[in-house]
């Protein structure tokens, strides 16, 4: 019933106390220690529910404990090979649109500032990176409709963790710039949302990717609003003897 309780490592747990989680949300506290435990997971999570913290905990836990092993570069010159992959998709979440979760943006635009819209993948990007803070996991960003030389630059400097969109990974891939050999940690975000996007041909060519990782069993975790029989196929594909988590 306490962060303290899961051994998530003292830099983890310093960026909790730093974000003032007192004490898990209930998806929190039943996700974290299955895939603490290894095991793969899918979530029945809605937006404001703490599931970004949820995967990311375990992700950025499990990376410091393995820190060793993984390079930060594949095989060839400049190819970036993360270890753990967040799937998100694009969404502009508008202020009204949700209540609880935004609460920080909407304490900005009651001060008259314009964070009308935001960009999700930027959103969990900026999440992560919170609770990465001086773990020395580094995560980077990787979506459509920006620059990608100023994205291949950023992950030049190293990345443990990449958080992107499914469109803009499979261009990084198809260039060469980005290996999935390395990836142990899977999570897809907002699955059902990626899917009505239309992006199940990339989510599953990305994961194609990822076949027979050389570092052992990769751990998946897949977190949807809604189980309709698209992302129940998913999760028979994707996962292998995984928990499977209502809250
Ligand atoms: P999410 O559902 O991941 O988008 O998170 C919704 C919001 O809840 C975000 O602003 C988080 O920073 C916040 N949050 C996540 N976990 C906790 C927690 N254990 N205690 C308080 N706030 C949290």
């Amino acid at each position: 019933n306490s962060f303290a309780e899961i051994d998530l490592g003292k830099a983890v747990n310093d960026n909790i106390k730093r974000c003032k989680y007192v004490k898990p949300t209930p998806i929190q506290r039943h996700a974290i220690p299955i895939a603490m435990a290894g095991r793969d997971l899918m979530a029945c999570a809605q937006t404001g529910s703490g599931k970004t913290a949820a995967f990311c905990f375990p992700i950025i836990s499990g990376i410091m404990r393995g820190k060793s092993t993984p390079p930060a570069w594949g095989r060839g010159p400049r190819i970036a090979s993360p270890v753990a992959l967040i799937l998100s998709p694009t969404r502009e979440l508008s202020c009204q649109a949700s209540s609880v979760d935004l609460n920080k943006l909407w304490i900005l635009s009651f001060f008259g500032l314009d964070f009308g819209v935001i960009n999700w993948v930027l959103w969990i990007h900026d999440e992560a990176k919170k609770f990465a803070y001086q773990t020395g996991v580094k995560v980077v960003v990787a979506y459509g409709g920006a620059p990608i030389s100023q994205q291949f630059r950023n992950l030049e400097n190293g990345v443990d963790i990449l958080v992107a969109t499914p469109g803009r990974l499979v261009d990084m891939i198809e260039r060469s710039r980005v290996s999935l050999r390395m990836i142990k940690y899977l999570a897809l975000d907002e699955a059902d949302r990626m899917l009505d996007m239309g992006f199940e041909p990339q989510i599953r060519r990305i994961v194609e990717q990822m076949e027979m990782p050389p570092t052992g069993a990769r751990q998946t975790m897949l977190f949807s609003a809604t189980f309709p029989t698209e992302i129940q196929r998913l999760a028979s594909d994707f996962l292998s003897d995984y928990i499977f988590l209502a809250v």
